[in-house]
């Protein structure tokens, strides 16, 4: 709020991990998802070109703080750990950790019979913040939600822990993994922006609550999402 028009960019830059469909990930070059739909109203709103850049999860609040970004848009729960090193939007979605296993193991339930196995995680996220603090997990984590599920079917995980609607995708059309339907850990996702920029902050906020109350929130959730 306090740039001059000359310093003032004419585009805003989101950071992701595009590697978590439907949230985020690539068609062809291009990245593409449920918040990128947001992202891009929030740019139209601004009138400034949206640029993404894509990286690595457990990379994106230090990128952001140290400005390579202006916001976090990737599936990102808000959590107390967070809130302490960014601001967070209005919560734009509920989500869950769901639990993928091998489509014949009958043995892992639940998460408690998460106990005494190896489990596959994403670097930095809440699944791998849950698995961490369970005692007697051995938690092998990824950089990438995709490699921990080739490393299930290879055998060499019991179980991968990952958010729900992108466990359902990494399983979509595959026989020899499921998801596990069991209650577990609930959170919900946010935009973060650096702690103060509230001009950016007011904008996100305006764009969801206007994306809810238009049509365009469940119209992207059609488009995007595994019924
Ligand atoms: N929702 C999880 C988190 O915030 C995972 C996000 C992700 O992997 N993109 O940590």
């Amino acid at each position: 709020a306090s740039a001059s028009p000359s310093e003032e960019k004419n585009y805003i830059v989101m950071g992701t991990n595009a590697e978590f469909e439907p949230f985020e990930y690539r068609e062809g070059s291009e990245v593409v998802g449920f918040d990128v739909e947001i992202a891009k109203a929030v740019a139209a709103k601004m009138g400034k070109e949206l640029k993404i850049e894509d990286m690595e999860f457990n990379s994106l609040i230090v990128a952001l703080n140290n400005k390579q970004i202006d916001f976090i848009a990737a599936g990102m729960s808000v959590n107390p750990e967070r809130e302490a090193q960014v601001d967070f939007s209005d919560k734009y979605f509920k989500s869950k950790q769901a639990i993928i296993v091998k489509a014949d193991n009958n043995e892992i339930q639940t998460a408690d019979d998460l106990v005494g196995k190896k489990v596959g995680v994403q670097l930095g996220t809440t699944g791998d913040l849950f698995v961490s603090m369970t005692e007697g997990i051995e938690v092998i984590s990824f950089d990438k939600g995709p490699l921990a599920v080739m490393d299930l079917k290879a055998g060499k995980v019991d179980a991968v822990v990952i958010d729900a609607e992108p466990a359902k995708k990494l399983v979509e059309g595959q026989s020899d993994v499921k998801v596990i339907e069991a209650p577990f850990v609930e959170e919900e996702y946010a935009i973060a922006v650096r702690k103060g920029d509230t001009e950016l902050l007011t904008a996100i906020n305006e764009t969801i609550k206007e994306m809810k109350e238009n049509g365009e929130y469940d119209k992207a959730l059609a488009t995007y999402f595994t019924e």
